[in-house]
This record gives structure tokens, sequence and C-alpha cells, in this order.
């Protein structure tokens, strides 16, 4: 009985690999069975995420203000709002504990196709993803923030460069401690090695999540350190507001 069950088995799962659909895919956050068009979203989920519609915006953002008075940030995006429990903490956690990189292209490409249409952003000459520390990068086989600047090149364009920053060194958990301390705890995790002058290039910085906004603080103090000349600005997948 159970060997007629394991034919059956292979027969339609044959039958599906024929119809190209092998492994119907799950939308990421309902659960719900994806059509082969759907990519890693059924089109409810895909309408009813948190937007922060940032686009939109005439006025400084709230992940502008984060900024103000720390490091020089030309412009600034979010494309989700975290809140805990939401459909953007499922995201970030497939992003970055699944093994669903396309995830990360996914929602890249859709950051690039709105970019693309605002001016501001079309002098970005390139992406910088936040660097993650090779041991994680190792376990979790991808940085999740270069699979986001993959999808944002796709659309805007603009090619990917790492500047030779790197994460030396493992961050410990920040959740306990004031802003001041947390920036000491970031502030010598990375090093900058690439030698090519990239003063005068406007570069965006590509990151999975901004909560503090201690590590960007970090990196653009360290890069205007050495490139006094060059002009940063933020992209991000999600914003804990
Ligand atoms: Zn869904």
């Amino acid at each position: 009985m159970e060997v007629l069950y394991c034919i059956h088995k292979i027969t339609a799962d044959l039958k599906r690999y024929q119809e190209g659909n092998i492994f119907p895919e799950k939308c990421i956050v309902c659960q719900g069975e994806l059509s082969p068009h759907d990519a890693q979203l059924c089109p409810f989920c895909l309408t009813d995420l948190d937007y922060t519609h940032y686009e939109k915006y005439l006025e400084a953002s709230k992940v502008d203000k984060l900024f103000w008075g720390r490091v020089p940030v030309e412009q600034t995006y979010s494309h989700l709002f975290f809140k805990k429990g939401g459909s953007t903490q499922q995201i970030l956690h497939e992003l970055k504990y699944t093994f669903n990189g396309q995830v990360g292209r996914t929602f890249g490409e859709q950051i690039g196709h709105i970019l693309k249409e605002k001016k501001e952003w079309s002098d970005v000459d390139l992406l910088v993803p936040v660097p993650i520390h090779p041991k994680k990068a190792f376990s979790r086989g991808y940085n999740q923030s270069v699979l986001i600047a993959e999808g944002i090149s796709t659309s805007l364009g603009c090619p990917i460069q790492t500047l030779g920053l790197k994460k030396t060194r493992h961050t410990t958990s920040q959740t306990q401690k004031g802003r001041f301390l947390r920036w000491d705890n970031v502030n010598n995790n990375f090093s900058l090695t690439n030698n090519d002058d990239f003063n005068g290039k406007h570069i965006a910085f590509v990151d999975d999540v901004i909560t503090t906004g201690a590590t960007l603080e970090s990196l653009i103090r360290l890069v205007l350190d050495k490139y006094p000349d060059i002009r940063i600005s933020i992209i991000s997948l999600a914003f804990a507001a």
C-alpha cells in the first residue's frame, strides 16, 4: 500500500513538474498558495503591506530626521514600516532566517521602481550594501542587504560597490543600551580598505532595517573620514518607527 502511495505521489509530482509547478509556492505573509505569476506574496498581502509611502512626502520623513544632527545625509528612503508582529517582521524573518534570498531581490526591485520615478535619486553613482560579518554571511548563505541592492540595481541601473567596507567584529545585542553606548559599540566594528577615490560620488547605503541608525551613523563617519567630498544617501527595506 505504501509503495502504491509513493508511486501516486511521484506521478502527481511529475505531472506538476510538466506543468511547470513542481512545488506550489506559498505567500510569505499569509501562507496562501501563490499563482505562478505571483512573486513571494499574494496580491492581497502585496497591497496590504505597511508601506511608508515616503516617496509621496514633500516634508522630511522620520528617517530623514533620525540622522539630523548626527551625520550629513542627502536623502533617505524606507519602503516598509516595521511593527512588532506585523507583516514586515515576517518578511524580514523570511529574508534572514529561511534561506529565501529571492525575497530580498523582489523587494529591492519594488524599491528601485519607486526611486526610478524620483529625479533626486537619478544621480546616485553607487549602491553600497551595509556589510555583515563574514561568519554571519556564511551561515545565512548571503548578506541580505546585497540582495536588496541587487534588486534595486536592476530597476535603478546603478552598480553595486562595497567601497572595501568590511564588518570586522560581531555586534553584541544593542537593545539594552542607550544611544551613546550603542554608538560606541558599533563604532569600531567596520574597516575600510579600498584605495580608489570615491570623492565627489553620490553613494546610497542599502540596509534591511533601520532602528536606531547607529550602524549607518558609524559607517557614514568612517566613509566621510576617508572621502570628505562623498555624498551619502540611505535606502532601507524597513524602518522601525
Ligand atoms: Zn498572502
